[in-house]
């Protein structure tokens, strides 16, 4: 069992789409986890449907969506204060140095990122790339185990079979409610998949919500 969970992830709204259901499962147990979001999202193109936010107050408004969806996951939140589509561009050492500044004190024995390079979106591929190097850095003896989790399509043909995956069905009610909290980002798609939940085939849904899966940094 674990003793500590850390999930570093850019955006907010990553956690929720992403490992809600990981996290949710981690939180039943009765094991804390720790959010380090990076940034507030601020330079998001999606403003809510119909628009509710604009430029200026968008970063409110996400932050907001952020703090209520790490309650909904029973989640502890550390906000990095990075800028939102620029983490590509940031000295990698600093970012790394300023995580393990974090990892030093909590001392987690499990960290979820993405994995670099296989994340889709810049941000995703330099924060996870950020925090494994800041795991590096951690002596082998108490480092903790880190699960990335990769988007691109091609992900099963390069990377293999995933070496976690976790089915987060029993969970889902609260994964919903974690992602129904970033309304500005997902209330068009929520409403899409309500729509179409009842027509979908289950295997879709099972494979877009059910399933969460990573693999497994090897150091
Ligand atoms: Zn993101």
């Amino acid at each position: 069992m674990h003793k500590h969970v850390v999930v570093i992830l850019p955006h907010p709204d990553d956690e929720s789409f992403g490992c809600a259901g990981t996290v949710a499962k981690f939180r039943k147990e009765g094991v804390p986890v720790t959010y380090l979001c990076g940034t507030l999202g601020e330079m998001g193109r999606n403003m809510g449907s119909p628009f509710f936010a604009n430029r200026e107050t968008l970063p409110e408004i996400r932050k907001q969506e952020l703090i209520n969806a790490c309650n909904v996951l029973d989640m502890e939140l550390v906000m990095l204060g990075l800028r939102d589509k620029t983490i590509e561009f940031e000295s990698r050492d600093e970012i790394a140095e300023q995580i393990k500044q974090y990892l030093d004190k909590i001392e987690p024995t499990l960290v979820i990122t993405h994995y670099p390079e296989y994340a889709v979106h810049p941000d995703h591929d330099a924060m996870g790339a950020a925090a494994i190097e800041a795991v590096k850095r951690i002596n082998p003896e108490k480092r903790p185990e880190v699960w990335a989790q990769a988007i691109t399509n091609d992900r099963y043909d390069v990377l293999g079979v995933p070496d976690v995956l976790q089915d987060v069905k029993d969970v889902f009610d609260i994964k919903l409610k974690a992602i129904e909290c970033h309304a500005s980002q997902f209330g068009g798609m929520l409403k899409k998949f309500k729509e179409n939940a009842a027509t979908t085939n289950d295997e879709e849904i099972y494979e877009r919500f059910y399933r969460e899966e990573f693999y497994r940094w090897k150091f």
